[in-house]
């Protein structure tokens, strides 16, 4: 079956790190059609947008998304995210977060766990005025049945998968009655319909300390969409920091796959952006397509090369952007002859 990928460059090393994942996609054993589209302030800059009509197309129109980074400026006026507004337009509820170990001296052991985070609602509801002449500023949190109850369906869905099946739901809602009163008693009331899953809950700043006391407590974490936020950047750390992070955002039928890094601007050009983030993200993306065998091959030959020290600078290596692609293609071509050898 041919999967339609729509590549989502971006800006800054957005575009360094997506060719390289492309030049690995093109070594698997995957029936892949690319095609690419435009997105963030280089877009803008071009075409008066930084998410034009027709990316949205090509995305619902495509298998999955991979999208590099985008830049944001801070004070353009009528500038809006392209990420946020992808991520409410496309319905892409579910940003999922996995956290895992990885063979390197910077990375805590034991950890593995995935943040599941509500995705288009929330405090990045998008509702917000300024009021007292400007000297009050409001910021409306939405939290709807709806969009809580499929995000908590998606989090025990993913435990179900998984060797400890349980799920801590992340809220405040000691102190935010309604928005978290709303997601909490929702979580409680799905929880019945998941009898193998233990489910645990815990308030959002207890999260954040625990997370860095003992991240390997948790499996499955489901929170609200600025908890997830914030919580999934912490836990990252553990695990080999920015270049190593990836992340899904998942909808009813649409999907984009992304590092979790940001456009970098003062590394863009140097060879210093890892790829790896990006590469992992590309694993994510194979294994919603179903590709799992090709999505557990790059992940191993991520994970050899992070532990040979085949790596950039941030993980303390010497090689480049490229080098790094270049090594993780080579190593595929290697277990792909070595699979070949066996069959015969
Ligand atoms: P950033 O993630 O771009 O960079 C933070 C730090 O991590 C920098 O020191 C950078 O050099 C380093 N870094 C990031 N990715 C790396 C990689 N792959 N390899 C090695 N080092 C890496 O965050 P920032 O500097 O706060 O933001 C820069 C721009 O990116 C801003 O315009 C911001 O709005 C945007 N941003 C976009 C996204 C996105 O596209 N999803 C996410 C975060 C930030």
């Amino acid at each position: 079956m041919t999967h339609r990928i729509c590549l989502l460059p971006g800006d800054g090393i957005g575009p360094e790190v997506i060719e390289c994942a492309e030049h690995v996609l093109c070594v698997l054993p995957l029936d892949l059609e690319f095609i690419r589209a435009d997105i963030g302030f280089g877009a803008y800059e071009r075409l008066g947008t930084p998410l034009p009509d027709a990316t949205l197309e090509e995305i619902r129109l495509s298998s999955a998304a991979l999208f590099g980074a985008v830049t944001t400026p801070p004070n353009l006026a009528g500038y809006f995210s392209p990420v946020v507004r992808m991520r409410q337009s496309l319905e892409l509820y579910a940003n999922l977060r996995p956290c895992q170990s990885i063979p390197h001296s910077s990375s805590r052991p034991d950890i593995n766990l995935i943040i599941v985070r509500e995705n288009t609602e929330g405090l990045y509801s998008g509702i917000e005025r300024l009021e007292d002449d400007g000297n009050r500023a409001i910021t409306e949190r939405v939290i709807t049945r709806k969009g809580s109850e499929r995000i908590l369906r998606k989090a025990f869905d993913i435990a179900k998968q998984r060797e400890r099946k349980t799920v801590h739901v992340i809220h405040k809602a000691n102190v935010l009655r309604q928005t978290c009163g709303l997601f909490r008693s929702v979580a409680l009331e799905i929880a019945k319909e998941y009898p193998d899953i233990t489910i645990d809950e815990m308030l959002v700043d207890t999260c954040a300390m625990e997370l860095v006391r003992a991240p390997e407590q948790f499996d499955v974490i489901v929170t609200t969409n600025l908890f997830g936020d914030i919580l999934s950047d912490e836990a990252c750390m553990f695990v080999g920091g920015l270049g190593v992070a990836a992340s899904g955002n998942i909808g009813a039928n649409v999907a984009v796959f992304e590092p979790v890094h940001g456009s970098a601007p003062t590394i863009v050009g140097t060879g210093k952006a890892n790829p790896i983030a990006t590469f992992l993200a590309t694993a994510m993306m194979l294994d919603y397509l179903n590709e799992v065998e090709s999505a557990e091959r790059l992940r191993n030959v991520v994970n050899n090369c992070i532990a040979n020290n085949e790596s950039t600078p941030d993980l303390g290596g010497s090689l480049t952007t490229s080098q790094v692609a270049e090594r993780v293609i080579q190593r595929i071509e290697e277990t792909l002859k070595v699979s070949k050898t066996f069959r015969v």
